[in-house]
């Protein structure tokens, strides 16, 4: 059965043949390194983690890239609000997110690239925009004419008739009744310089908008033209929409093939967002007693493409259904075998996996129905523990045993829970989540070379039991008993 996903920019669902046999290219919007993502946000990294690990478990080999927003409208806000240059304001951010991110047992992409890291590419970009006549300079800025792509709006499908040829919108979010020529590269205003974000150009200095970035981004990563790219269901427009203007417009290639968008995370009815003050982050989650495991088992209920309601009920009931998988798993494990099976015995677990393993792989093959794949898992579940119950005469084998055991582990390496549950057991959440602080904090003081501090944290760290090993990719942590 072919994998199929629905495409936003054909509006349907299409079967996935990636441009090179074997391999997928995808590129997934990641956050604004401003806040500590909220647990909306994590839905949406979530599903792409899906989508990683999907086309993993579909024998692809995978070249997946996350990109982090480190310079916009809003960090700067930020890192003047708090009088800090740039990037000693967003770096404690990325911290907590790649915490996030291990917390909820989120694969590692193969690349996090960070947009300051990329202006030279983004200038460039805008060169050869203005080489073919698509970009114009205004009051030291820098802006795309819409007019002069004739595929705007193809993502989108946004209404273009009233558009007027010449107006401006410098804002990086703006909403649909409001397509205009938009910002390429803004002009250095004051603030700019006083945080460190200006970069010198051939029309003076100034900052990329935020659209070119990811243009940049994943074009410098996975080519002029890659297999997928995801994100949330607002960026459509303007930003995904402005990327494939920026992006097809410079290179007369195409760019993104798939287009994926993941929906909301709603609480009472309205989207989970800073602005709106109702977020959760996962600290908040985790203070309140919730494990990792519950919370990507509740996101796996919803398909992507629907909303998703945040409720602690919900939460809860997740937490049951994660634990009846989770011991059922371990009750087949432990199991011992009473006498030897007789081999003329028909090995019954075998049917049930091959089932299990079966309608998984259907559901998941159709635009990724997870809620649909997990009942698939819960009924084998069910016939695992009915086998148990009634063995009788009839023994498990040691093969049935194992495929029974393979079941479990094959689908776990996309759902994910069943490993963040194991470490649950070892370690209780709260205590990895108040150690995962006490790092953050500590590599905070490190950096502005308070040891003092930073050997106080590590005091209180060992006074716990926590022994810690720094590592290229940051510390890791174990309890010692
Ligand atoms: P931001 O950090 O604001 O750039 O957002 C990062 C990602 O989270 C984007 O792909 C957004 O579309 C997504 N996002 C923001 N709020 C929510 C939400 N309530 N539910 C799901 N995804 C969200
Ligand atoms: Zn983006």
């Amino acid at each position: 059965m072919p994998l199929r996903f629905y495409n936003t920019l054909t509006r349907k669902e299409e079967e996935f043949v990636p441009l090179r046999p074997g391999k997928a290219g995808v590129y997934v919007c990641g956050p604004t390194v401003y806040a500590p993502p909220h647990i909306g946000n994590l839905r949406t990294f979530f599903f792409a983690d899906i989508l990683h690990r999907y086309l993993e478990y579909r024998g692809m080999d995978v070249a997946f890239v996350m990109n982090l927003t480190d310079v916009d409208d809003k960090t700067i806000r930020g890192a003047l609000q708090k009088g800090v240059p740039l990037d000693e304001y967003t770096q404690p951010f990325i911290d907590i997110l790649f915490k996030n991110l291990d917390t909820l047992g989120l694969a590692r992409a193969d690349a996090y690239p960070r947009a300051t890291e990329h202006v030279p590419g983004m200038i460039r970009l805008i060169e050869r925009l203005f080489e073919r006549g698509l970009a114009y300079e205004a009051d030291g800025s820098v802006y795309f004419d819409i007019s002069g792509f004739p595929g705007y709006g193809k993502l989108s499908r946004v209404d273009l008739s009233g558009t007027q040829r010449g107006a401006r919108v410098a804002d990086d979010s703006y909403e649909k009744g409001d397509v205009r020529d938009f910002a390429l590269w803004k002009a250095a205003k004051a603030e700019d310089g006083a945080v460190g974000a200006v970069w010198q150009t051939p029309w003076g200095p100034g900052r990329p908008g935020w659209h070119i970035e990811c243009s940049v981004m994943s074009m410098d990563e996975l080519g002029e033209t890659f297999d997928i790219h995801a994100g949330g269901i607002d960026l459509t427009f303007p930003h995904h929409e402005d990327e494939i203007a920026q992006s097809e417009g410079a290179t007369g290639k195409q760019f993104a093939r798939y287009w994926l968008h993941g929906e909301f995370l709603q609480i009472d009815g309205e989207k989970m967002a800073k602005s709106l003050g109702n977020v959760f982050t996962l600290q908040d989650l985790v203070a309140h007693g919730v494990k990792p495991s519950s919370i990507r088992y509740l996101f796996l209920t919803a398909h992507y493409r629907s909303q998703l309601n945040f409720s602690f009920e919900g939460l809860e009931a997740a937490g049951q259904a994660v634990r009846r998988i989770h011991a059922t798993r371990k009750r087949l494990s432990e199991h011992r075998m009473q006498m030897e099976a007789d081999p003329s015995d028909e090995p019954r677990l075998h049917h049930a996996a091959e089932e299990a393993l079966g309608a998984f792989a259907r559901a998941m093959d159709t635009d990724l129905n997870t809620s649909v794949a997990l009942a698939a898992l819960n009924e084998f579940v069910t016939r695992v523990n009915s086998r148990l119950d009634s063995l009788g005469t009839r023994p498990i084998t040691a093969a049935e045993q194992q495929t029974a055991l393979d079941v479990f582990d094959r689908i776990d390496t996309v759902f994910g829970f069943l490993a963040v549950a194991d470490r649950e057991e070892v370690v209780d959440p709260e205590l990895a989540l108040w150690v995962e602080e006490r790092l953050v904090m500590r590599q905070d003081a490190r950096r502005r070379r308070d040891f003092a501090a930073a050997d106080v944290i590590r005091d209180e760290l060992a006074a716990r039991g926590v022994v810690v090993e720094d590592t290229a990719q940051g510390p890791r942590w174990t309890i010692s008993t």
